[in-house]
C-alpha cells in the first residue's frame, strides 16, 4: 500500500506549492477568517498552515490522516453538487505518505487542541485556541527520486507563495498572511475584493486599473485590469477565476491578450485579475487534483463575453 499511496499521492504532491494549495483550501473549507502559511526551505523543511476555523474534533485527528476520509461528502449525489474546495479525502492521506504530518486542532466546544502526529499512534493534550494548524516537515525525505525533480529552496518558496496569492484573491474576506524562513512576505488583511486584487496586481498599478464588473449572472466578467504603466506587466500577474476557482485556460488567456492588443495596438502584455461566473452547467471543471483547467460547453461564446467585457474597459479608460 505504501507504494500505491506513494504513486496516488505523485499526483496531488507535485511539488511543496502543491501541498501549500491543499492546506489552504482545507482551511477555507473549515470556514477560517485568518490563514497564517510559514514555510521553511522552500517548504521542503516544513510547511505550516494555521487557520482560526471550526477544527477537527480529537476523536477524527487519526481519521483526517487516513484516504478516502472526508468530511464533506456523504453520497454520490453529493458529489455531483459539491460546494466546498475538497471533497476527495486524500490531500492529507497523501502528503502523510511522503512526509511527516503533525496536526494540532480545536473545535469551539472542546477543553483544549490535541494534536496528532502521523509518526505516532495517537492524539495527545495540547495548547492551542480554535482552530486548526497543520504541519508538514521533510517533504519527499523517504523518496529522494522524488526530492530530485524540485527547485532550489527559492524558487520553490516562490511557488509557495504564487499558490497563497491565487487563493487569497478569490477570499477577499479571509485575511491571509506568509512569512518564508521567518521572514513575512504577504499579508493580506479581509476587506473588498478590489482591495484584495490590487494587492495581487501590485503597487504599480495603484493609480493605473480599471474595475470591470459586466454581464448576466450566467455569463459575466468581473475583475480588475492593469493598465499599461512604465514597468511592464509581468506573466504572474495574471489571474483568472471560474467560479471561484483558479484557472489557466487558453481560451480566457487568448480572449484577455487579444482585448489588449485591440485597444492597445501593441504586444503589451496583460495583468489582470478577472473572475468569470458562468452557469455551472455549462463548464466542466476538472477536479484533476493537480491541474487548473476548465472545459467550456460553448468556448466560443467563453470567448466573446471576455474579449468584449475587457476591450469594452480598455476603451473606456483609453478614451
Ligand atoms: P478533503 O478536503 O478532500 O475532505 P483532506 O485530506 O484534505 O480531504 O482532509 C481530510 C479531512 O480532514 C477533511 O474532510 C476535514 O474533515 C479535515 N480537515 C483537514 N484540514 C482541516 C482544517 N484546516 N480544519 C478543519 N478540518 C480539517
Ligand atoms: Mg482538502
Amino acid at each position: 500500500d505504501t507504494l500505491v499511496s506513494q504513486i496516488a499521492a505523485g499526483e496531488v504532491v507535485e511539488r511543496p506549492a502543491s501541498v501549500v494549495k491543499e492546506l489552504l483550501e482545507n482551511a477555507l473549507d473549515a470556514g477560517a477568517s485568518r490563514i497564517e502559511l510559514r514555510i521553511e526551505e522552500g517548504g521542503m523543511r516544513r510547511i505550516s498552515v494555521s487557520d482560526d476555523g471550526g477544527g477537527i474534533p480529537a476523536g477524527e485527528l487519526a481519521l483526517a490522516l487516513t484516504r478516502h476520509a472526508t468530511s464533506k461528502i456523504g453520497s454520490l449525489e453529493e458529489l455531483e453538487r459539491v460546494g466546498t474546495l475538497g471533497f476527495r479525502g486524500e490531500a492529507l492521506a497523501s502528503i502523510a505518505s511522503v512526509a511527516r504530518v503533525r496536526i494540532t486542532s480545536r473545535t469551539a466546544d472542546a477543553p483544549h487542541a490535541s494534536v496528532r502526529d502521523s509518526a505516532a499512534s495517537e492524539a495527545v493534550p495540547a495548547a492551542g485556541t480554535t482552530g486548526t494548524t497543520v504541519e508538514v516537515f521533510d517533504l519527499y525525505s523517504a523518496t529522494p527520486a522524488r526530492r530530485k525533480f524540485l527547485k532550489t529552496p527559492g524558487t520553490e518558496a516562490a511557488h509557495c507563495i504564487e499558490a497563497l496569492r491565487r487563493v487569497a484573491l478569490a477570499h477577499p474576506g479571509v485575511a491571509f498572511s506568509a512569512w518564508v524562513d521567518g521572514r513575512r512576505v504577504e499579508d493580506f488583511g479581509a476587506g473588498a475584493w478590489q482591495e484584495r486584487a490590487l494587492g495581487g496586481l501590485g503597487e504599480d498599478y495603484a493609480r493605473a486599473h480599471r474595475a470591470i464588473d459586466t454581464g448576466p449572472p450566467t455569463l459575466g466578467v468581473s475583475g480588475l485590469l492593469g493598465l499599461p504603466t512604465v514597468s511592464r506587466a509581468r506573466a504572474d500577474r495574471q489571474f483568472f477565476y471560474v467560479n471561484g476557482r483558479f484557472v489557466r485556460d487558453r481560451v480566457l488567456m487568448h480572449a484577455v491578450r487579444q482585448a489588449y492588443a485591440d485597444v492597445l495596438h501593441g504586444d503589451r502584455h496583460a495583468a489582470y485579475v478577472l473572475f468569470l461566473r458562468i452557469d455551472p452547467a455549462l463548464v466542466d471543471v476538472n477536479v484533476h487534483p493537480a491541474k487548473i483547467e476548465v472545459r467550456f460547453r460553448d468556448s466560443q461564446a467563453v470567448h466573446r463575453a471576455v474579449f468584449h467585457a475587457v476591450r469594452d474597459a480598455l476603451r473606456a479608460s483609453a478614451a
